[in-house]
């Protein structure tokens, strides 16, 4: 075996120069895939958990230059869902059986936050864990959030190389994006961060870097996503991410932080019909359904073609690598407790 995955397999650790040797050698990927998914057994088991994805805003008020919804994109028809809209999607997600929701929306203050306490303790009323994905707020209105009842937070960093940070997201505060997440950590949040792969500039050098930031935050989920140029958008003219690619970096990161729960994303399965399976076996352990109406899901469109799911077709290829559909939350904190 490569002594490196052999090393990060016992001791979940690895220096930057040492992933980014993994990084390069293309001889060692499906060595390193079956070893995340080894891993991924050991840790977290056979089940996979699903959570269901409301898309309640698409208003934006940041200007990345790779998102669809991005504010300068004047082609987007804009919409809000109600309160009402967005607990009514929370009770058929409880209803189809789903234990988790995660209400995702573009940065739009237009919702207060005491808007959304209100959202989240009407819909912590019903046996469901809450994750927001609503982007960079204060310290204290993520506290208010928490207190209103939400477990988990999803903010990707995106990338952790500074002068490429600023060059992909326009008069954006790379700074405050980290201290957010360290924020949402402090307060208790389950916190998931990730990555875009296939940034125009991006080394593998600085891939190496977002893995050993993973590490440094202890994020409780992670989430990578190759690049996929959206047409209405300044990086229309860049290639896609590189799946494979991706799924190195998300193998590494699941032998370095073996008990997290990492999504297998619907960016993987929008390159390759397969990904997501490919993924559930290089150390995925999540899914993420939309379940947003498909009136309202055709307008979030943060790059083109998003793959949806097909519950029982999921069901199906699940049952045939031998993985099944988790009837629990999937906290890590829970797991750990154990
Ligand atoms: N506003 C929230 C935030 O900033 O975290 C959540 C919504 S944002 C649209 C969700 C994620 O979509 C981002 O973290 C980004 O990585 C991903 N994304 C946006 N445009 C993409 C693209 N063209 N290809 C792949 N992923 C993309």
């Amino acid at each position: 075996m490569n002594t490196l995955i052999e090393k990060a397999k016992s001791e979940h650790t690895l220096s930057k120069d040492e992933i980014l040797q993994l990084l390069q050698d293309e001889t060692i990927n499906q060595e390193l895939f079956k070893s995340a998914d080894s891993i991924r057994k050991e840790f977290v088991g056979d089940e996979v958990h699903l959570r269901a994805l409301i898309e309640f805003s698409n208003f934006c008020h940041c200007n990345c230059l790779y998102c669809g919804i991005r504010a300068e994109n004047s082609f987007v028809d804009r919409y809000r869902l109600s309160a009402e809209q967005i607990i009514q999607l929370a009770r058929q997600a409880y209803d189809f059986g789903y234990k988790t929701v995660v209400l995702q929306s573009g940065e739009d203050f237009a919702y207060k936050v005491e808007d959304l306490a209100q959202i989240i303790s009407e819909i912590k009323k019903l046996d469901l864990a809450l994750t927001l994905s609503i982007g960079e707020r204060s310290f204290e209105e993520y506290k208010i959030l928490k207190e209103a009842g939400a477990d988990r937070f999803l903010l990707r960093i995106e990338t952790t190389d500074k002068d490429l940070y600023m060059k992909m997201h326009p008069k954006a505060d790379f700074e405050n994006r980290k201290r957010c997440l360290f924020d949402l950590k402090k307060l208790g949040y389950e916190t998931g961060t990730g990555c875009l792969i296939g940034l125009p500039g991006q080394s593998l050098e600085s891939l190496a870097g977002d893995i050993l930031f993973f590490k440094e935050l202890d994020s409780d989920m992670i989430g990578i996503g190759p690049l996929i140029p959206h047409p209405q958008t300044p990086l229309k003219n860049a290639e896609n991410g590189n799946l494979e690619l991706a799924l190195k970096v998300m193998a590494i990161t699941r032998l370095l932080l073996p008990d997290i729960n990492i999504p297998a994303t619907t960016a993987m399965e929008t390159l390759n019909p397969n990904g997501r399976i490919m993924a559930l076996q290089s150390g995925a352990n999540v899914i993420m359904p939309n379940i947003t109406t498909e009136d309202i899901r055709c307008k979030y469109e943060i790059y083109p073609n998003k793959a949806t799911v097909n519950y029982k077709e999921l069901e199906d290829k699940l049952g045939q690598i031998g993985r099944k559909i988790s009837h629990n939350k999937g906290y890590r904190n829970l797991r750990r407790a154990l």
